[in-house]
């Protein structure tokens, strides 16, 4: 299940590199005047944008309609919602590239020096507490204080409308601190678990959050468990597996590592309304959501951007002056 796992992680960051190149060949279409080829884009790459994807949820919410510029980024935002909300942080361990670079390299991290460091205890906490922060930051910011013509407002700028392409920008032109925190967070993650997902990420905060209403957590049988403590040590998220019946942490991506270690058969599993699942099945469920949530986007007309070629035309040269 584990080598299942990375196949998904890496099919992913595979797919999302080709839309972040789709999008780039979309682009240079536009800035070369239409003298190069022209490339579709694909509404995918609006899964990087969940601050806007905040904005419109809003939007939803008080007046009952979907943002037709970037209709998927609420799609995808509200699917992964939907992931924690039934299969616990499955996005991070699943689907999310960040999580699966990070993934490597405190993997290589562990074969070149033979071991990991971990922070404190009260250090984890303390930083732990930093993406809990930057979730209230936001969630105050855009569901709380951002009033009703704010919403409108941002979702009618041409600043919105060419957001997914100031991101490309962002990424092919990182200079500076931008680029110097990714290298610090890179090199960090040779060392610590997961220095961005564990400490900074306010995605993967909210979707922590919501997954304590997920009816699936790790449930240990402590009848069969040999308390051997090989969970506890194999769980990315070190959570004390082995000192609990179920996990019902925040932390907790799903990512069924410390099911896969366990040398006693029965003694841990994945478990719905304490009902242990077929290991087979949580993964099916992770992928079965994903898929059901984009293709109900693509059904129901919220997929596809409501921007022509004219619009792209007029606002791509405009980019540089887009401030907010
Ligand atoms: S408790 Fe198990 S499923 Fe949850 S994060 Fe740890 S290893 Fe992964
Ligand atoms: S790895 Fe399995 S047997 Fe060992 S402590 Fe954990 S649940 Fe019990």
């Amino acid at each position: 299940m584990l080598r299942f796992r990375l196949l998904v992680q890496w099919g992913m960051l595979f797919w999302c590199s080709l839309l972040g190149i789709q999008l780039g060949l979309f682009v240079r279409h536009f800035e070369s005047g239409g003298t190069t080829a022209y490339y579709s884009r694909f509404p995918g790459v609006e899964a990087f944008l969940p601050i806007g994807a905040l904005v419109s949820l809003k939007n939803w919410l008080i007046n009952g309609q979907v943002d037709a510029v970037h209709p998927a980024a609420l799609v995808l935002f509200l699917t992964f919602v939907a992931m924690a909300g039934l299969t616990r942080k499955s996005f991070c361990s699943w689907l999310c590239p960040v999580g699966t670079v990070e993934e490597l390299m405190w993997k290589l991290g562990q074969k070149i020096f033979g071991r990991l460091w971990h922070p404190w205890s009260w250090l984890d906490r303390l930083l732990q507490s930093l993406k809990y922060l930057l979730l209230i930051f936001f969630v105050k910011l855009i569901l709380i204080d951002m009033p009703a013509v704010a919403i409108k407002g941002f979702l009618a700028a041409p600043y919105w409308a060419m957001s997914d392409i100031k991101m490309l920008h962002f990424f092919t032109g990182l200079a500076g601190i931008p680029l110097l925190t990714i290298v610090v967070l890179l090199i960090l993650s040779l060392f610590i678990r997961n220095p961005w997902c564990r400490y900074l990420c306010p995605y993967g905060a909210l979707l922590g959050v919501l997954s304590f209403f997920s009816p699936s957590r790790i449930r240990r049988d402590s009848q069969v468990c040999i308390d051997c403590g090989t969970c506890s040590k194999a769980c990315p998220s070190r959570l004390p597996v082995a000192m609990k019946s179920q996990i019902i942490s925040p932390e907790c991506t799903g990512c069924l590592t410390c099911v896969e270690n366990c040398p006693q058969p029965g003694a841990l599993a994945m478990a719905v309304l304490s009902k242990p699942l077929p290991k087979w099945l949580f993964p099916l469920s992770v992928l079965s959501i994903f898929s059901i949530g984009v293709i109900t986007g693509m059904l129901s007309g919220h997929w596809q951007t409501s921007l022509t070629y004219t619009d792209y035309q007029r606002l791509i040269p405009l980019i540089p002056l887009l401030t907010h």
